[in-house]
């Protein structure tokens, strides 16, 4: 594998923040709510890393269960912004090591779309919404927008009025294409200006990787399959796993293998009143982990495991974007 200081990346430990209203209308399944946050981490993971050397790792999940308890209910998004940046001050954020905490509600937020501190860990985003949590996590990672005053040498891009007023009556070019930090239709990538400050960014505020993962380690309980899938805890430094489903304690009769962008692995496919044993490593640019201690899967007899979950993307694979989406800043 090749080592060179350009080859390096850059991981943001994020917290995810959930209200009870996107709980309850998950069935008040804790499990499928975390799953459905790393496939939305691994479908926008692509685009950070490509552009900014950037990947997302899922470090806490936090849920509220109950709309009588739960603070972010009713409020609209610059609410529930204020109420995630006092819940989560910076010694709650050092002390779960997290770099950005995004709530996520299949809620509305009024009239904005999401909200983020620039260069800073809040952000407010909508439920499986890629472009706008892309966006929002641009702004995280110091971004502002492409129609603002003030890049060198004014907006990069202008379908809309710039933002400080430099260009006051000039002529918009409303057909312009238009990238992920910006208000213009197309946005399939970060602004190369965008990437760079982005870059910039997590080269002095997030940890750098330059060496192969270490091995995964499963949890101490047994993994009595009622899901379709099982979630393990991640490995810092994680590209990719690869995992092997055996029927033999010695991988010697291989059920299924296979690789996964994020740490949750498909058990679909597993037959119930049988056990299984589950082995994984963790890969990166630099290289592969060892094999983890083989873990012990049971489908439990009489279990029907629940049919693989729908997709919610419909964008997925295809890089093609919903429109523009407004939003509301904050400078911290
Ligand atoms: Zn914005």
């Amino acid at each position: 594998m090749r080592k060179s200081a350009e080859s390096t990346f850059f991981v943001c430990k994020i917290g995810v923040d959930i209200d009870a209203e996107t709980y309850i209308s998950h069935d008040r399944d804790s499990l499928l709510i975390h799953r459905e946050v790393l496939r939305t981490l691994d479908i926008a993971n692509p685009f950070l890393k490509r552009d900014a050397g950037i990947v997302l790792e899922l470090v806490y999940v936090h849920i509220q269960k109950e709309i009588e308890t739960d603070p972010y209910h009713g409020q609209d998004g610059y609410m529930r912004f204020f109420r995630l940046s006092t819940n989560w001050p910076e010694a709650r954020l050092k002390e779960k090591g997290l770099d950005v905490i995004m709530h996520l509600s299949v809620r509305h937020y009024g009239s904005i779309s999401g909200m983020a501190s620039i260069g800073g860990p809040y952000n407010i985003s909508p439920w499986a919404t890629l472009p706008t949590i892309l966006h929002e996590l641009g702004h995280n990672f110091s971004s502002p927008h492409t129609h603002n005053c003030s890049w060198p040498g004014g907006p990069l891009e202008t379908c809309v009025s710039s933002e400080g007023g430099c260009r006051d009556g000039e002529l918009l070019h409303q057909d312009e294409l238009g990238t992920i930090m910006g208000y213009c239709n197309g946005r399939q990538a970060y602004h190369p200006l965008s990437a760079a400050m982005m870059a910039n960014y997590a080269k002095d505020n997030l940890q750098e990787i330059s060496s192969p993962p270490g091995t995964p380690v499963f949890q101490n309980e047994s993994v009595a399959a009622l899901k379709p899938f099982y979630i393990f805890p991640p490995v810092n430094g994680s590209e990719t796993y690869y995992f092997e489903i055996s029927e033999d304690p010695d991988f010697k009769r291989l059920h299924v293998n296979g690789e996964v962008p994020v740490n949750t692995i498909p058990l679909s496919d597993l037959k119930a009143g049988e056990n299984f044993y589950l082995r994984i490593k963790a890969a990166n640019r630099f290289g592969e982990s060892a094999w983890s201690v083989p873990k012990q899967v049971t489908i439990p007899s009489g279990a029907l495991l629940p049919p693989k979950i729908e997709e919610v993307f419909t964008n997925r694979g295809k890089r093609e974007y919903l429109s523009a989406k407004d939003d509301y800043l904050v400078v911290p």
